[in-house]
């Protein structure tokens, strides 16, 4: 899903919208409707980045293998 995240420079707003392939059309911000947003690093993007990088599961000293306690 191109769920991206936006900030407000208006008023500091956070906001998450979905984008369906037209990337130029116009963000208003949720809170107060400002058209000066700026898009954010893909919170996403960052999730998958972290579990991509949890489920190698091997960094662990332990068991190598991502199976001991450690690991998680
Ligand atoms: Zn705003």
């Amino acid at each position: 899903m191109p769920i991206f995240e936006f900030q407000c420079e208006e008023c500091g707003e956070i906001f998450e919208e979905l984008i369906l392939g037209n990337t130029d059309e116009e963000i208003l911000c949720k809170k107060c409707k400002s058209p000066k947003v700026k898009k954010l690093i893909s919170q996403v993007a960052f999730k998958s980045g972290s579990k991509f990088v949890s489920s190698l599961g091997s960094v662990c000293s332990t068991c190598k293998g991502g199976t001991c306690s450690s690991c998680h």
